[in-house]
């Protein structure tokens, strides 16, 4: 259990100091988290909004040029181009997946 009072804690990333409130200790208590943040509100919803923010790359796809994106950083060569082709939804298959193997 937390602790029911104001918390005086520094942030652990920017250093700054903030306050635990009493009552959202006794929020944290009434969830069963048991761990004070360590850091202040403002790097906690920095980082949920990082969290968030999902990677967009911009790439074509090898079959038909199509642009798109994708939610990864692609492997790629030293001169910038993909390591690997990647494909759009239409002309994506997965190779590393064995085709459904034959019931006959
Ligand atoms: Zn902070
Ligand atoms: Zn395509």
């Amino acid at each position: 259990m937390i602790e029911v009072k104001d918390h005086q804690l520094e942030c652990t990333k920017c250093g700054n100091a903030f306050v635990f409130a009493a009552k959202e200790a006794a929020r944290f208590n009434e969830k069963g988290l048991t761990n004070i943040p360590k850091k202040c509100p403002d790097c906690r919803a920095k980082e949920r909004a990082k969290q968030e923010q999902k990677l967009r790359v911009a790439v074509n796809c090898a079959e038909c040029g199509v642009a798109f994106e994708i939610p990864f950083e692609p492997a790629r060569n030293a001169d910038g181009t993909l390591a690997r082709p990647v494909y759009c939804v239409e002309h994506f298959e997965r190779p590393d997946s064995p085709a459904t193997p034959a019931t006959s």
